[in-house]
């Protein structure tokens, strides 16, 4: 019998929620969610289309008037609750991440933080969403901006975070007065499932809040529907771009994240042993699988020799296996595809004349023979022309590469199609701040591993990474969530 955990206990096939309930989908395809650290089968997914989209976005549209017409004081009001039940069911949360994901609990934990930070963020719309206005704009005339939403968005989201990616966005949208559908990755959509039963504890009213399963045919039926008014994306960047695309052909405002190659470069003045340990758990932190891992470590002069040696030490302590076991810190990757796949990568790194300093490809753990294991790989004399060195490989594998200057360095990473995140090591106040001034990547770290901008800072990036102009968070979120309108009045 179906429940509202939006599993039918038998079979545990998951369903779409829609309208305030839990109902079965159109599909006839289902995925498998699996546990990544031991490949049993966690539930069905269905692959929904067309018809499940069409459903959300019907429920959608019927709330929305009533949505749109509640004060927003009013409307942040389940927020605020829902901001408790995340507190309340925080380990419960963080425990599906990893169990669906693979990731560490205390990673998962981060994330779930991270989704509370964006709920806290949306709680303040009655200041964020106030437009601007100016008297006597000639004179008896008067103009003003309002903000208003647009109707019905949605979130296509990735795998990689999956209960904290959907809240950069569902928060914002809603508090601003819109309503929402969320296409979870079919890959890990457990979480999602949990968070939409709080939504509903949180009295979101029927409808505001909806969530379909699915994998392309739901996107694309997502990018076709003329009801939705506009898309946020996260994901690699083709299909970033295919999004951009598609969503902006039909006339909808889009924001579409997409993949990274983040370079961390050290300089010779940098504090070393910091630079080895934090860009260490940079690029190993969640198996590798970060929009923001510093997958690169471009060493300048004389860092370089030091840097290898100190970070083959930093990988050799991480400790590999299921991410619900204490003192492990580093899961397993996403699927058994995904292994491959930079198995796959690191054959090449080999073919292509790189060094493996540490080879992480025999890892295994005892306990979990069928886990998704990789150990950390470590490879030296990268060359920027590498495929290694040029492609998001998404997995334990850190590439370590030389520049003779600052000046080379940073023509290493303009060169880059990509441009998510990067950081600077180095003492030096100058040339954090011509990195800053040069490089492209909008997340910048200076003396920080993972420069994650908080849920009150925009979050994206740029180049290849990053289809559109408003990004996720904070006042672009506003911005993107809303249309201004401008009112120029004049009584007589
Ligand atoms: P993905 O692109 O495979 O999938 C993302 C979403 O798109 C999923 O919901 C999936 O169902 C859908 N999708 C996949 N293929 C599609 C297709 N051909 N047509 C239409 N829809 C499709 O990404 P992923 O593997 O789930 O996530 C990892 C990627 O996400 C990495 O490239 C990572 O860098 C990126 N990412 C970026 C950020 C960021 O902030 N820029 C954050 C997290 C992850």
């Amino acid at each position: 019998m179906a429940t509202l955990s939006g599993s039918a206990a038998s079979t545990r096939t998951l369903q779409n929620f829609i309208g305030g309930r839990w109902v079965d989908s159109a599909a006839t395809q289902f995925g498998e969610v699996r546990n990544p650290a031991n490949d049993l089968l966690l539930a069905r997914v269905p692959m929904g289309g067309a018809a499940d989209v069409d459903a959300a976005v019907q429920a959608a549209t019927k709330a929305f008037p009533a949505w749109r017409a509640t004060p927003p004081v009013n409307r942040v009001r389940p927020l605020f609750v829902l901001r408790g039940l995340f507190e309340k069911y925080f380990d419960d949360i963080s425990r599906i991440v990893t169990l669906e994901h693979g990731k560490t609990l205390d990673e998962s934990r981060s994330s779930v933080r991270r989704a509370i930070d964006n709920i806290e963020v949306a709680c303040g719309i009655p200041s964020l969403m106030q437009g601007r206005s100016l008297e006597d704009v000639a004179t008896g005339i008067d103009c003003y901006t309002y903000r208003q939403p647009m109707g019905v968005f949605a979130a296509i989201t990735p795998f990689n975070f999956p209960a904290m990616v959907p809240m950069w966005f569902l928060p914002h949208a809603i508090a601003c007065g819109n309503t929402f559908v969320v296409k979870p990755s079919e890959r890990v959509p457990l979480s999602q499932v949990r968070i939409f039963e709080l939504l509903h504890e949180a009295g979101i009213p029927d409808g505001v809040v909806n969530m379909v399963n699915g994998a392309k045919d739901a996107v694309d039926a997502i990018l076709d529907h003329p009801g939705i008014a506009g898309v946020s994306f996260v994901g690699s960047s083709p299909v970033a771009h295919y999004i951009y695309k598609r969503g902006a052909e039909r006339g909808k405002r889009v924001q579409a994240l997409g993949g990274a190659k983040n370079f961390v470069l050290v300089m010779p003045d940098a504090d070393m042993n910091r630079a080895a340990q934090v860009s260490t758990e940079s690029c190993f932190g969640c198996a590798g699988e970060r929009c923001l891992a510093n997958s690169v470590v471009l060493a300048v002069g004389s860092a370089y020799d030091t840097m290898v040696e100190k970070l083959v030490a930093e990988a050799r302590k991480i400790k590999v296996g299921d991410g619900l076991e204490g003192g492990i810190t580093m899961g397993p990757v996403i699927s058994k595809a995904h292994r491959e796949k930079v198995l796959g990568y690191i054959e090449k790194g080999v073919a292509e004349g790189a060094t493996l300093a540490l080879d992480g490809r025999g890892f295994s753990d005892p306990k979990n023979p069928n886990g998704y294991f990789l150990g950390p790989s470590v490879f030296t004399n990268v060359k920027p022309d590498m495929v290694i060195a040029r492609e998001e490989i998404f997995g334990p594998v850190l590439c370590i590469m030389k520049a003779d200057t600052f000046e080379e360095a940073v023509a290493t990473v303009k060169k880059h199609e990509l441009g998510n995140a990067s950081s600077i090591f180095t003492s030096s106040g100058k040339y954090a701040r011509e990195y800053r001034w040069h490089v492209e990547p909008s997340m910048l770290g200076v003396n920080i591993g993972v420069a994650a901008p908080m849920a009150f800072f925009p979050f994206g990036g740029a180049k290849g990474s990053f289809f559109g102009d408003l990004k996720a968070h904070g006042q672009d979120s506003i911005e993107f969530y809303t249309d201004k309108k401008v009112s120029i009045t004049r009584w007589f």
